[in-house]
């Protein structure tokens, strides 16, 4: 067993400390295990009364007389024969026997003992339970006994603890905050986006607003693609079965795909002899019968593109680019809003070039994601390179390209004085990789897309390129989604922005409040000026007091109010109220606004502090 750090040994004693509290709570309680967390600890019990808020809130008491018991965490290891008998004793059996049979033959047994309390363990711990300063219960969960459905389910209190109250507060504030940045929450009340049972599971409806959002940063990404010399294509979101055995997409990963779609007439066909549905995944597996797959990736639409006309060297690279659609299936148990789903959009491109110019190509992709981070105010990323294991067979292609792409990954690294990890064994396994990780305005790390390079495909195409030497050569190929899909990519800055987006991103940018029904004209009219300059904007039409008009706007998160009088409609003039900065940014003219908007949105201009303006919203 891995040692634990001095942060995982508070974490796990006080999951001894929480099994202590329950039994001098709800002695029946029987008890399966309490592992520390990435952020805390948990103990899977099992007893009759489903625990609640208020529970919590006893066991945390008593888990405080507990600590300030001061009880010394005691090791005593024994025989089998006696571990079996001292769980009898304190009548634990219904889990800890089965995990005292986990144990190797051979390991150490050992108990822990706190005060009244003993548990089959092998540590470590802290000394004495003074040692706990700063914890709290957070929640209780479903989970079933080692983690299979088949097994019985247990209830899962989830605690954490830090070293010192400060963190442990730093920890809460962080919670409370992603709580109220929640993308589905957002989604929600901002209307953005939509799932449906009727749809399916892990199926984004993207709303008016949440596709303007889309739509902005799709244009922005594709008008940097379009400088870097990318093809942009449409293909098609289904393709033949073989097509995706060749590629080695089918049957391979054929549990996370949507099952195969069978052609008319081998389904015809079969059908009238009656064929069973297992003969017929065998005879689509093995080509007898015909189908389509709703596609899974879309590299072998690309390589089609790529494979329809003969290139030469002095053709590469060639860099196929589409916001593709894909479809995996997902276990309904990991979909979560816009970050785990069923269907989505990846803002993918293959490039097929020659070994040389594989540097530069992948600093390239690099140089993008930068490009879009900066953009977005994600100034803090880093990037995990996947090297191969070297003591692994499992990778196909020389060992000498490897080398070579290896080094390319970390030379592109390097020169984005981006931070990175080399992390060994954690390559594809046809090629090496870089993986992104963003961290957002309160400190959690999302991790996005990815930069992989690839010498299988190519070579199950069989693609080639002709040579200065007249030869036929294979290209490499590099599959790179930097953002992984729009869904997830969407779903991460409605978080990192509290739904305040930019002003360029924003799906509403301006609301006008008109302060009384006479001023609907002169709203009218500067609506009308606004939408002549492609800004998106809307009149609240309510006839409620500026206050209320206000906070609507306030919570629809629109960037820029404007406050319309009677005196500003004889000046031509409008008093605006910014989302930025709270207090009336003054009276200006139409002219003048609308100048200081189109620059705003033409420079990508981010919020002044996404923090601060996020805080009182939250
Ligand atoms: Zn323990
Ligand atoms: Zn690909």
């Amino acid at each position: 067993m891995k040692a634990m750090t001095p942060i995982e040994e508070i974490r796990h004693s006080c999951s001894h400390v929480l099994a202590a509290a329950l039994l001098r709570l709800f002695p029946e309680t029987q008890l399966d295990v309490g592992p520390p967390t990435d952020n805390g600890f948990y103990y899977d019990v099992d007893l009759d009364r489903k625990l609640t808020a208020e529970d919590l809130i006893a066991i945390e008491a008593e888990m405080q007389k507990i600590i300030k018991e001061n009880q010394k965490f005691e090791r005593t290891e024994c025989s089998r024969e006696e571990a079996v008998a001292r769980i009898k004793s304190i009548g634990q059996e219904r889990f800890k026997l089965g995990r005292l049979d986990d144990i190797p033959e051979g390991e150490p047994i050992s108990f822990y003992q706190n005060g009244e309390f003993i548990d089959l363990c092998a540590g470590s711990h802290v000394g004495y339970t003074k040692k706990i300063k700063a914890f709290k219960l957070l929640s209780i969960a479903g989970a079933y006994h080692r983690g299979d459905e088949k097994n019985r389910q247990l209830q899962r209190i989830y605690g954490t603890a830090f070293a010192s109250k400060q963190e442990l507060a730093d920890y809460l504030e962080q919670l409370e905050q992603a709580k109220a940045r929640d993308h589905r929450k957002l989604g929600r009340e901002l209307k953005l986006f939509h799932i449906d049972e009727a749809v399916g599971q892990g199926m984004i409806l993207w709303k008016g607003r949440g596709a303007t959002i889309r739509r902005e940063l799709q244009d922005f990404i594709s008008e940097e693609l379009r400088m870097a010399g990318y093809d942009q294509v449409f293909t098609p979101h289904i393709g033949k079965l073989e097509l995706f055995q060749t590629s080695g997409h089918f049957p391979y990963y054929k549990d996370s795909q949507f099952p195969p779609i069978v052609e008319r007439e081998s389904l015809d066909a079969m059908a009238a002899k009656n064929t069973s549905c297992a003969a017929l995944s065998e005879q689509l597996e093995s080509g007898e019968a015909n189908g389509f797959l709703l596609r899974p990736m879309n590299c072998p639409m690309h390589i089609k593109i790529f494979d329809s006309e003969p290139h030469s060297y002095r053709d590469l690279p060639v860099r196929i680019a589409e916001f593709g659609t894909v479809y995996r299936w997902e276990q309904s148990g990991e979909l979560n809003g816009m970050t785990r789903v069923r269907g989505f959009t990846q803002d993918d491109a293959h490039i097929f070039c020659t070994e040389e110019q594989l540097p530069a190509e992948i600093h390239g992709c690099l140089d993008l994601v930068k490009t879009v981070f900066d953009t977005l105010g994600m100034e803090d990323f880093r990037v995990r390179i996947g090297l191969r294991d070297p003591d692994s067979s499992k990778y196909v292609g020389e060992p000498a390209e490897w080398d070579k792409a290896e080094d390319a990954l970390r030379a592109a690294a390097r020169s984005l004085n981006a931070n990175f990890t080399e992390e060994p064994g954690e390559a594809a396994f046809y090629g090496p990789k870089i993986d992104f990780v963003v961290k957002d305005v309160i400190g959690r790390e999302w991790q996005l897309g990815t930069v992989q390079v690839d010498y299988t495909l190519p070579e199950r195409f069989n693609l080639s390129y002709i040579g200065p030497d007249n030869e036929k050569h294979r290209p490499v190929m590099i599959h790179r989604a930097p953002f992984g899909s729009m869904e997830r990519f969407v779903g991460v800055l409605i978080e990192h922005f509290a739904g305040n987006f930019p002003t360029w991103l924003a799906p509403e940018q301006v609301r006008l409040l008109p302060m009384n029904d006479e001023l609907r004209d002169y709203a009218a009219k500067l609506e009308k000026k606004l939408k002549a300059a492609k800004i998106r904007v809307s009149t609240d039409r309510y006839t409620d007091k500026l206050g209320a008009k206000i906070r609507r706007a306030e919570l629809d998160k629109v960037p820029h109010m404007l406050i319309l009088g009677g005196r500003e409609a004889e000046e031509n003039k409008v008093s605006v109220r910014s989302r930025a900065n709270k207090a009336l940014d003054g009276t200006k003219t139409f002219e003048a606004f609308l100048g200081e908007m189109l620059d705003e949105i033409a420079s990508k201009r981010l919020p002044d502090s996404p923090a601060q303006a996020n805080s009182k919203s939250a």
